[in-house]
């Protein structure tokens, strides 16, 4: 690796006895070496994303792997040019990935079969086997696997009711599920064994060791994959690279997601900087002419100004009166 900074990404399951205190701890020494990034504690173990210099990235690791219970911690690290973080967390949570089940999953003793990114590859070929992605519907939109099934949610949270909505689909085949790094599978995969499913494979290390597996490089990944940090996309497959993305406006290959300007809505968006002007970055006309746009703010529009985009549009202000 060439590059001057590495972004890590993490998680075990391990019992901490008090979260509250461990996070403490952690934020007093990543803020310490001037590390950045978001890391959540629960009693059930440790979830995160964190980036710095090789040199700060490298103490953090010493010091995870100097805690009792998580010597043996796997990093998955990518190089990067800059922090891939605006600030530090440390946050104590009631779960580290919230599924909110009433009987919550301990993926120690109930979880789907471990599969590598080779036997991964072989599931997604096999056609009697069902490839679930386990994320929320704008991952899926940058980049999938070839062929899986986009549950149409838009929080893990909702993912249980909705594979127990569809699941005449499943119930009698074999089904893999993915996610980014594997921690929302290893719960996820072990809720499908208690429900029933009969055979339930899920991707070891996740899409990010998938992409990096010296074998299989990426190979049927479609798109890109997105990532909760300032990058947001980030390459997976090395044989073939494709843009799967879609313009929210105008439907053309886009991998570049902003926030719809209406704080309100705030709806994540893949759309080009063109149509961002275009639309005032507003993903409907009540969120293009809502008082608050953040885009009208920020590029100081004039009230003709603003009227005049939304003209273009067949749109204006006064609908607003007409409407509120
Ligand atoms: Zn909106």
């Amino acid at each position: 690796m060439s590059k001057d900074y590495r972004v890590l990404l993490y998680y075990k399951y391990q019992t901490i006895e008090d979260p509250e205190s461990f996070a403490k701890e952690m934020l007093a020494f990543c803020k310490s070496i001037g590390l950045k990034g978001r890391v959540l504690v629960g009693k059930e173990g440790i979830n995160g994303t964190v980036s710095g210099t090789v040199e700060q990235t490298q103490q953090y690791k010493d010091y995870v792997h100097s805690l009792p219970g998580f010597e043996d911690l796997w990093f998955k690290e990518d190089e990067a040019d800059g922090y891939a973080h605006k600030k530090m967390f440390v946050r104590p949570r009631e779960e580290i990935v919230s599924l909110n089940l009433e009987d919550d999953i301990d993926p120690h003793t109930t979880t789907g079969q471990y599969l590598s990114p080779k036997e991964f590859r072989d599931a997604i070929l096999d056609e009697d086997t069902i490839v679930l992605d386990t994320r929320n519907d704008y991952e899926y939109d940058l980049g999938h696997f070839k062929g899986a099934v986009r549950p149409d949610i838009r929080n893990f949270r909702e993912l249980p009711q909705w594979v127990r909505d569809n699941k005449e689909k499943f119930m009698e085949k074999r089904v893999v599920v993915y996610c980014t790094g594997g921690i929302r599978c290893e719960k996820f995969s072990g809720w499908m064994v208690r429900e029933g499913f009969k055979d339930v494979g899920q991707l070891h290390g996740g899409i990010d060791t998938y992409g990096k597996d010296p074998e299989v490089q990426g190979d049927l990944w479609e798109g890109k994959m997105y990532v909760f940090d300032e990058r947001i996309a980030v390459p997976i497959n090395h044989v073939e690279p494709t843009v799967i993305g879609k313009d929210y406006f105008d439907g053309s290959p886009c991998e570049r997601y902003v926030n719809c300007a209406n704080p309100f809505c705030n709806e994540q968006i893949l759309c080009s900087e063109e149509n961002e002007h275009k639309y005032v970055r507003g993903c409907s006309p009540e969120c293009r002419r809502h008082p608050r746009n953040r885009y009208v703010a920020e590029h100081g529009l004039s009230t003709e100004e603003w009227e005049t985009r939304l003209n273009a549009l067949g749109e204006s202000l006064k609908d607003s009166q007409e409407t509120a």
